[in-house]
């Protein structure tokens, strides 16, 4: 088997998985929206996975996908302007300004610093920045992201973190879209359902009292987890290996 069709015969496999999770949790098939994450792989790839019809592509380096948007272009011509390039990495504030620049939409959001920024670069652009903010609804010490476990009992947690949309809600020409988290790495995929339930829950809570918002978006599920994801309510899901094979490096 080709590389190309490797391509093509996982993402249909994916897409099956997808309509059956959409299935069980009586939600339609559009209702999800699959970002193929290409971090680590070539322009080749994502105009491989383009060609299979997908069309939203996710990516975590700054330096990477300056080099990889414009190689797409290249390759793909204007075709490659239907992309919507998602950045689910975390961002350091000095590379805030070319983030506006090249993503549409941003997951990662995770500190009101940065969000200051995107704020900033964003009027200078004269557009909106989509944000998505990420959360740490597991509690693992390893994720980034505003600290959200325990959030429906631990009222200090909550006023902070209600504190940082309130000021986010606030900057100029950023659009609050919804949330984003990771869930732990766990040998059941079974196990990522409460961190997921979570982010719904957490999602409810902020639309509820932020009604300025839609907060149309949850970014949950990964290739370990995505069919759990989407039967607690991802709109967003961000798929690297199940697509495009495992990486050389992370
Ligand atoms: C790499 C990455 C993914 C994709 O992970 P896979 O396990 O390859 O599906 C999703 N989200 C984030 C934030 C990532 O860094």
């Amino acid at each position: 088997m080709s590389a190309e069709n490797s391509i093509a015969a996982r993402i249909a496999a994916v897409r099956d998985q997808m309509r059956d999770a959409c299935e069980r949790a009586n939600r339609s098939t559009e209702s999800v929206t699959l970002v193929a994450v290409s971090k680590t792989h070539p322009a080749e790839a994502v105009v491989e996975a383009f060609k299979c019809g997908l069309r939203h592509f996710g990516e975590n380096r700054v330096e990477e996908a300056s080099q990889k948007i414009p190689r797409v272009r290249e390759l793909s011509g204007t075709e490659a302007e239907r992309i919507t390039w998602h950045m689910i990495g975390h961002v350091q504030s000095r590379k805030a300004e070319e983030v506006v620049g090249i993503f549409d939409t941003i997951h990662s959001l995770d500190t009101i610093k940065l969000a200051e920024r995107y704020s900033r670069f964003a009027v200078e652009a004269g557009k909106n920045a989509r944000v998505l903010l990420e959360v740490n609804v597991s509690g693992e010490e390893s994720k980034s992201g505003f600290e959200a476990a325990g959030w429906q009992h631990d009222t200090d947690l909550r006023n902070q973190l209600w504190d940082a949309v309130r000021k986010i809600s606030a900057l100029p020409h950023l659009r609050l879209e919804g949330l984003m988290t990771m869930a732990p790495i766990v040998e059941e995929m079974e196990q990522t359902r409460p961190v997921f339930a979570a982010l719904r829950q957490l999602r409810d809570a902020l639309a509820a009292d932020f009604p300025q918002w839609e907060w149309q978006s949850l970014s949950m599920g990964m290739t370990d987890d995505f069919p759990i994801a989407i039967e607690e309510g991802a709109t967003l899901i961000r798929v690297g290996r199940a697509i495009f094979g495992d990486r050389a490096y992370t």
